[in-house]
């Protein structure tokens, strides 16, 4: 059987997105022996096309999110056995970086914003500790003079999202090589049009499959709806569910450090500059992000205003980013849902029991990079029947009233 042309219409598992919650579902679907088909026309092209990679639970504790940072913090803690686990199977370089973080602020007002905040990490028994701007130019010496406030974060990481998702391609392209079972593995690059259910008048029913855009379908035990903001248009989903998903527009830019200015940076910078966030984040080979805006005005487009401000503020932390070269802008959205926390389980039908063959795994909003081997752990605990009381208020359905009017993360 050929891994291009897959023909079998019908395997254990199918996973609706190739952005890297579905990648990184399949993979761990993948190494649990599930025979898996991963649909998407351009792997990779939405939202984690953009992403900076920060695996920041600590810098990224936001007011009245408290109830994401067990999860945060659980797949931070994910991380290094996810990356091991590709570099042993001979795809060793996604871009991981255990540098520190520096927390920064331009103004008094901002300086009294990173105090907040760091209040609230401490509360939370996270490790975050003052430095004098002396200390931060030391370990950071092209940083300006002029900033007021600087933290250390020893907790957060990063990878390069690009480089995770062509690695856990290329793994599923492999296939699992020693196994007949899992051989076949492949991505079918077209657009998901709808689940397919048991009874096709009754979307409560069990989910068998899914129907193709191209018209095909593929028959399967289980379908994992992981296809970001697409996943509220698929046809198909049963009638009571609602999945509140919106679009937060980033706009990012990648630059290249001249020889004579490297290393800009070798911590992650992130700075509140006149109250508003910016983060510089320096790559292995040379370059930096700088990121990113966050919009809610329906332009998916690169925003001018918003290429104007990362830079203005880039250079109020770091006068040097002047003299960089600018290699790409981008703009992506974030698949946001109402309490920032992402849409992760099976579905209860109206009648209050989970509808067979369906699970979703959508709405990571900022932290899908961060999030994703938590999100492949649970989606494989739920395929292989375990449960996990803990990710409860996590389940997709909690916008649903009829269903669950009471969890909430
Ligand atoms: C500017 C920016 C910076 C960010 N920085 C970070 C960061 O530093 N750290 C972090 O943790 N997170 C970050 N994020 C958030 C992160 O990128 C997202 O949470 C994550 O990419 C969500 O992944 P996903 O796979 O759910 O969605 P996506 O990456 O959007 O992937 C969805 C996929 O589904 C496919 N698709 C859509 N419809 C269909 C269909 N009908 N059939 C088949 N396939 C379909 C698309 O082609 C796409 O490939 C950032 C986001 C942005 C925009």
């Amino acid at each position: 059987m050929s891994c291009t042309e897959p023909e079998p219409t019908s395997t254990d598992v199918v996973v609706i997105g190739g952005g890297i919650i579905g990648l990184g579902i399949a993979l761990e679907a993948q190494r649990a022996g599930y025979r898996i088909r991963l649909i998407d026309p351009a792997p990779a092209s939405g939202a984690t096309y953009a992403a900076a990679g920060m695996l920041a639970p600590v810098s990224e504790l936001h007011y009245q999110e408290e109830g994401l940072l067990g999860l945060t913090l659980a797949s931070a803690k994910r991380w290094p056995g996810f990356m091991q686990a590709l570099a042993a199977d001979g795809y060793p370089d996604i871009g991981f970086q255990s540098t520190p973080t520096l927390a920064l602020g331009a103004d008094a007002a901002d300086r009294s914003a990173l105090a907040d905040m760091r209040e609230a990490q401490t509360r939370e028994g996270l490790d975050v500790s003052r430095l004098s701007i002396r200390e931060a130019r030391r370990l950071e010496p092209l940083l300006s003079p002029h900033i007021t406030a600087a933290h250390m974060i020893s907790g957060d990481h990063q990878v390069d999202p690009r480089a995770v998702a062509a690695a856990i391609e290329a793994r599923l392209l492999a296939g699992a090589g020693d196994s007949a079972k899992t051989a076949g593995d492949t991505i079918i690059r077209t657009n998901a049009a709808a689940l397919l259910h048991r009874d096709p008048e009754d979307h409560d029913s069990p989910v068998t499959g899914v129907m193709l855009a191209d018209g095909r379908s593929i028959r399967a035990d289980e379908v994992v709806v992981a296809n970001g903001l697409g996943a509220a248009s698929l046809g198909g989903l049963p009638a009571h569910l609602v999945l509140p998903l919106r679009p937060v527009y980033g706009d990012v830019l990648r630059l290249r450090v001249p020889e004579h200015l490297r290393p800009l940076t070798t911590a992650t910078l992130r700075g509140m500059v006149r109250g508003i966030p910016v983060y510089i984040v320096p790559r292995s080979d040379g370059t930096v992000v700088i990121g990113a805006t966050s919009r809610e005005d329906s332009n998916p487009g690169v925003s001018a205003g918003g290429v104007h401000q990362l830079l203005r503020d880039a250079q109020v932390l770091l006068p040097a980013v002047a003299e960089l070269e600018l290699l790409e802008t981008t703009a992506r959205a974030r698949p946001a849902t109402p309490d920032n926390a992402p849409l992760l389980g099976r579905v209860a039908g109206a009648g209050g029991r989970d509808i067979p063959g369906l699970l979703i795994a959508t709405g990571f909003f900022r932290h899908g990079v961060l999030l994703t081997p938590i999100a492949a752990h649970v989606i494989t605990g739920l395929l292989q029947g375990r449960s996990d009381p803990a990710h409860a208020g996590f389940r997709p359905d909690r916008f649903s009233p009829a269903v669950h009017p009471q969890e909430r993360p």
